[in-house]
């Protein structure tokens, strides 16, 4: 039966699963029924090949789409509806170039830059670092405040450019607007009189569910979840409450 009463966004990690792993299997029944009897749509930082290993496939297909990449992609029953590709300009690519250079930190490792859907990242120590590497250079970037130095720097260079410290080596630089809100923009577009029950983790100031909140409507609702846990039981609360009403 198909009631679709109301949208759900979720994002992924640590709303419907631990931190990187996948979704438990006591959870996936009560997602897989909302999936079929509402209209719910994920929104993820990860990308749709990170996105599949953390959501069992019989829920993903279960969903209206799928944003992977902070909303830079969108997936509708497997097939790409949309892409963006972030056209990095030369000047950005030759000032980080430069900060690698000349940054103080004494260990290089390779692959400083990477492009990802809709966004550039970025690292001083590079991405071939090993986990103790990482750890070294997270330590002594808390210390130094690197990474806020080069957000800063990159902010002031390209005013159109947004910059977040995520992970523990590298920064994410990307167009601004380029995130979590395009979902909502989505979904508002083709569903314009239904309202977005939305679910994040991280939806405080710097957090990266913040953009999606900031793009509700005030019939819209945002809940904060702690884990996934939380989300699970007000999954569950709302199905009971559906069932009274049957
Ligand atoms: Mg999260």
């Amino acid at each position: 039966m198909c009631h679709a009463g109301e949208i759900f966004l979720f994002d992924v990690d640590g709303t419907l699963t631990p931190p990187r792993q996948t979704m438990t299997r006591e959870f996936t029944p009560s997602f897989d029924r909302l999936a079929t009897e509402e209209i719910v749509y994920i929104v993820s930082g990860s990308d749709i090949k990170k996105i599949r290993e953390q959501v069992p496939e019989s829920a993903l297909a279960k969903c209206q789409g799928i944003f992977g990449s902070s909303g830079n992609e969108l997936w509708i029953d497997g097939v790409l509806v949309y892409g963006h590709e972030f056209a990095v300009p030369d000047s950005l690519l030759a000032q980080l170039k430069n900060w690698v250079i000349h940054s103080e930190y004494p260990d290089r490792r390779g692959k400083h830059v990477e492009y990802r859907p809709g966004m550039l990242n970025f690292s001083t120590v590079g991405r071939r670092a090993s986990l103790a590497d990482r750890r070294k250079y997270a330590q002594w970037d808390a210390e130094s405040g690197e990474r806020h130095r080069i957000a800063d720097n990159i902010r002031a260079n390209h005013p159109g450019l947004q910059v977040a410290i995520g992970g523990e080596i590298s920064v994410d630089i990307y167009p601004a607007g380029w995130d979590k809100s395009q979902a909502v923009a989505y979904i508002k577009e083709h569903h314009p009189a239904i309202p977005i029950n939305f679910f994040g983790d991280k939806t405080s100031k710097h957090g990266n569910d913040y953009s999606a909140v900031c793009a509700l409507g005030e019939t819209d609702r945002a809940f904060t979840v702690k884990d996934y846990k939380v989300t699970e039981k007000i999954i569950n609360a709302f199905l009971e409450v559906k069932d009274d009403g049957r």
